[in-house]
């Protein structure tokens, strides 16, 4: 499955190259670009992050809530 940017991977459990931030608790390398969530490092660690590989959890609950707001955007464009 292909990764839409839902961010439940990196909200659930931190990589070993994350870094916690104390007050939220989330990687100070997670990033939401306005559509979807990003790390920040991910072009310096592509190869060990596996950028690209796709998504190792396809069933989760964001992932489900984001495919099904980006459907009901979708729909709403096409009808106007
Ligand atoms: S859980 Fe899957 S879809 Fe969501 S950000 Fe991680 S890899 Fe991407
Ligand atoms: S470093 Fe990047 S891939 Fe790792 S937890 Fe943070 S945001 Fe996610």
């Amino acid at each position: 499955m292909n990764c839409i940017g839902c961010g439940y991977c990196c909200t659930n459990c931190i990589c070993i190259i994350g870094l916690t931030d104390k007050v939220t608790g989330l990687c100070k390398f997670l990033m939401w670009n306005g559509e979807r969530y990003m790390c920040s490092i991910a072009e310096q660690y592509s190869k060990e992050l596996r950028i690209g590989m796709g998504c190792d959890f396809p069933d989760n609950p964001y992932r489900k809530e984001m495919l099904k707001q980006k459907k009901s955007k979708s729909r709403h464009v096409k009808t106007g």
